[in-house]
């Protein structure tokens, strides 16, 4: 009896895409309860602008699949599930509005940074491969799910983190805590 093949990158590749397509889908589905657990409108607005790309997102996917002969076909992703898990663990906290908004920002960038990886090794991949028109099309996902992450850091760090910090922490209470709200990461000294 012949022995099977190993699978090639081109399978993991199409495993690789019909992860991130139901990635999406999951995400699609999120999104709607982000938005109305969420108090700043400007987070709102950030929210719903997303949940609109990433429907477009997933047309593209469709185009990704017709360019290589395949149907989009979805495969289960853990990885997605689990941070949407998280952060409807989030949501179900009792935070006040401004806590709710900061963490949810946290909770959307772990999403953001998720695609982000997926995206950059499936456009490496299909650059690889020589799939040019698969290549542009992941390239753009790539680049909304950036601008995304860095419209979410800029809310974060314009004013959220900040009334959330100062209902933690009314003004002159700690001193010396100040200097460290707002940064993206949280350095101890
Ligand atoms: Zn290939
Ligand atoms: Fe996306
Ligand atoms: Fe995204």
């Amino acid at each position: 009896m012949a022995k099977k093949s190993p699978r090639t990158l081109h399978d993991t590749f199409l495993d690789e895409l019909k992860d991130i397509y139901n990635g999406e889908k999951q995400i699609t589905k999120a999104l709607p309860k982000m938005i109305k657990a969420a108090t700043s409108p400007k987070l709102q607005a950030a929210l719903q602008s997303h949940l609109d790309e990433t429907e477009q997102q997933i047309v593209r996917l469709d185009q990704v699949f017709t360019s290589l002969g395949e149907t989009a076909r979805g495969k289960q992703c853990e990885g997605i599930a689990g941070i949407l898990s998280e952060g409807s663990a989030i949501m179900n906290e009792d935070l006040d509005e401004m806590a709710m908004d900061a963490a949810l920002i946290g909770a959307g960038q772990r999403v953001e940074h998720y695609e982000m990886a997926a995206y950059g090794t499936l456009v490496a991949w299909a650059t690889a491969m020589g799939h040019r028109e698969a290549a542009g099309l992941l390239q753009q996902n790539l680049d909304e799910e950036g601008a995304a992450d860095k419209k979410l850091s800029k809310l974060a760090e314009g004013g959220i983190n900040q009334q959330a910090a100062e209902a933690a922490h009314p003004s002159g209470e700690e001193e010396g805590v100040a200097t460290d709200i707002g940064r993206p990461t949280n350095r101890r000294r």
